[in-house]
């Protein structure tokens, strides 16, 4: 493929494709507003009916018991091709506070090179510039159908939870049958300096419970001869961490992937300026965690233990002298690759049982099985593929990144068995979620070159 095909083609394609992107962006498909269901079923229409004019030979809407989400499927020339599901969603944040939008949220306008719109880069714009790259991929090779078979899933309920998304990976599990998943729905560390994000940590949660006595006790009468619950929790939670900031439960450490020296070498040359990220953490004073790891390195790829929430006793106005009859804590843990959450939350109630003194009855509620790490190795092939497409693209070397927080991709990894590549152009800056949200139009055709030159990347690393 000649590179200036491609860039020829993105180029002579670039107003047509804003106008469509800015007619899907006008649909306000909130997920999470359940007057908003009838706009997220008309977003799933008008891509369907989009994708099947770019020529994708199957497009399907595939229903949940909650907002439904759009299959498109365009097959290889050759059989024995590789197949890649790429992963996006069609469902959008609500837009309160409405008053704080410069412009409708739900009419997108074009201010320079900017898309400003709901949805502009979280994420129909990231999953529009797919739709351009495969286009473009084609014209620029001359085939009819291109090198891996793809297979789209654009989820509509992302942005609410994704309730029923792991439920409609195993009821389509066969037809999504894949080598790789692409994930188009993260950002870059900057317009500069490209980046792919290669893993989120996952999340567990666990609520204890310490309980003494029956009822509150006079602390005159019993104080300093039974046990306080609430010393108990104090001492219990100051135990969670050692002196190097490490958690102190039996076990915990022992699943996670350790950072490769590249990965740390990589990380570090990130421009990072940690007064300014201090800054973006409400202020925050002064960095803090784990001895022996950078910042980007704990919120990455380090996992934690946090105190979320503690009470119990008297805490109305005026005093009130008693030993209180019970403590709660709510703790929650971010995983990092490798880690299972049922499994860190097994090693907590054991270490929260040991703990607990005598005449302290210790009880660890759990609300759920929490959500997986996935993690994605920068020496995978995959991972490689598409780091080779984003250079080709962008003409610069690519970095890496991870997220800290967590999202439904660990279902698409376990679920559908397949290893996960992150191709986004996102940034930081683009205000999802928030007020005024918008995307870099040139970010975006950057966003389909990577993706025309993915297809042939990925076909000849996953063979
Ligand atoms: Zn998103």
């Amino acid at each position: 493929m000649q590179v200036n095909d491609v860039v020829a083609y993105i180029q002579a394609d670039r107003d047509r494709f804003v106008a469509d992107l800015k007619e899907w962006l006008a649909i306000p498909s909130i997920s999470g507003d359940p007057a908003h269901a009838e706009d997220v079923r008309t977003s799933a229409g008008w891509l369907a009916e989009y994708l099947r004019g770019q020529g994708f030979p199957t497009v399907e809407v595939w229903e949940t018991p909650g907002l439904p989400a759009v299959y498109a499927e365009w097959p290889a020339e050759d059989p024995q091709a590789p197949t890649v599901v790429v992963y996006g969603h069609h469902d959008v944040q609500p837009v309160e506070p409405l008053e704080e939008w410069e412009t409708d949220p739900f009419k997108p306008v074009e201010k320079g090179d900017r898309l400003i719109g709901r949805g502009a880069s979280d994420d129909k714009g990231q999953v529009f510039f797919h739709t351009l790259g495969i286009r473009a991929a084609l014209a620029a090779s001359g085939r009819q159908s291109p090198p891996v078979t793809v297979k789209l899933l654009v989820e509509g309920e992302e942005e609410s939870g994704s309730v029923h998304f792991a439920e409609l990976l195993r009821t389509h599990r066969d037809r999504l049958a894949c080598d790789a998943v692409v994930i188009s729905d993260t950002t870059m560390w900057s317009a500069d300096v490209p980046s792919m994000c290669t893993g989120m940590r996952g999340l567990a949660d666990a609520e204890v419970t310490l309980r003494g006595p029956d009822g509150d006790l006079h602390s005159g009468s019993f104080g300093g001869a039974v046990p306080n619950p609430l010393h108990a929790m104090a001492s219990l939670l100051a135990a969670l961490h050692d002196a190097d900031g490490r958690v102190a439960v039996p076990g915990f450490y022992d699943d996670v992937v350790p950072l490769s020296d590249e990965e740390r070498e990589l990380f570090a040359r990130l421009p990072f300026d940690e007064a300014e990220w201090l800054r973006t953490a409400g202020n925050s004073r002064a960095a803090h965690g784990e001895k022996g790891y950078t910042t980007l390195e704990r919120v990455w790829a380090r996992p934690t233990a946090e105190i979320n929430g503690m009470w119990g006793g008297h805490t109305g106005p005026g005093g009130k002298t008693i030993v209180p009859r019970e403590a709660h804590a709510k703790i929650s843990f971010r995983l990092a690759a490798g880690q299972d959450p049922r499994r860190v939350q097994d090693q907590f109630r054991a270490w929260v049982a040991e703990q607990a003194p005598p005449g302290v009855e210790a009880e660890v509620r759990v609300s759920g099985g929490g959500v997986r790490p996935c993690f994605s190795p920068i020496d995978s092939p995959g991972v490689k593929a598409a780091r080779r497409a984003m250079e080709r693209a962008f003409g610069t070397e690519v970095l890496f990144t991870r997220e800290g927080g967590s999202g439904p991709e660990a279902d698409l990894a376990d679920i559908l068995e397949a290893p996960l590549i992150f191709v986004a152009v996102g940034l930081d800056g683009d205000r999802i979620h928030a007020p005024n949200e918008k995307v870099e139009i040139p970010l975006l055709l950057k966003g389909a070159e990577t993706a025309a030159y993915l297809w042939e990347e990925l076909a000849a690393a996953l063979r």
